[in-house]
């Protein structure tokens, strides 16, 4: 899927799911800064799935991110756990192996 695909089929979804995300505000977690380190990234993306555990729509929000192909950390899912489920990235630019 190209991803004027994605962009194209993102305008058509019900979004009204995200006004009631627990992440609201803290998007310095779900998605990381430039240069970030791996230990940092680890730390970073551990706070968030504390975060999506609680959060009242995980469910609808992982289905969101696995069909748009979302980067960063969506539905208690890192990129690469999307990936490693079968939805891949548009472009999987250093993809870590979570298999290690
Ligand atoms: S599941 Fe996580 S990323 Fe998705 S809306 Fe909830 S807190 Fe945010």
């Amino acid at each position: 899927m190209a991803a004027v695909d994605v962009y194209s089929r993102r305008e058509q979804t019900d979004d009204a799911w995200m006004n009631v995300a627990a992440c609201r505000g803290l998007t310095e977690i779900f998605f990381p800064p430039i240069a970030e380190r791996p230990q940092s990234r680890l730390r970073r993306e551990a706070m968030a799935r504390t975060v999506c555990a609680e959060c009242a729509v995980l469910d609808t929000c992982k289905t969101f991110a696995r069909e748009n192909h979302e980067y960063g950390f969506w539905g208690g899912e890192t990129e690469e756990e999307r990936h490693e489920a079968g939805y891949r990235l548009i472009a999987p630019i250093g993809v870590r192996n979570i298999n290690r």
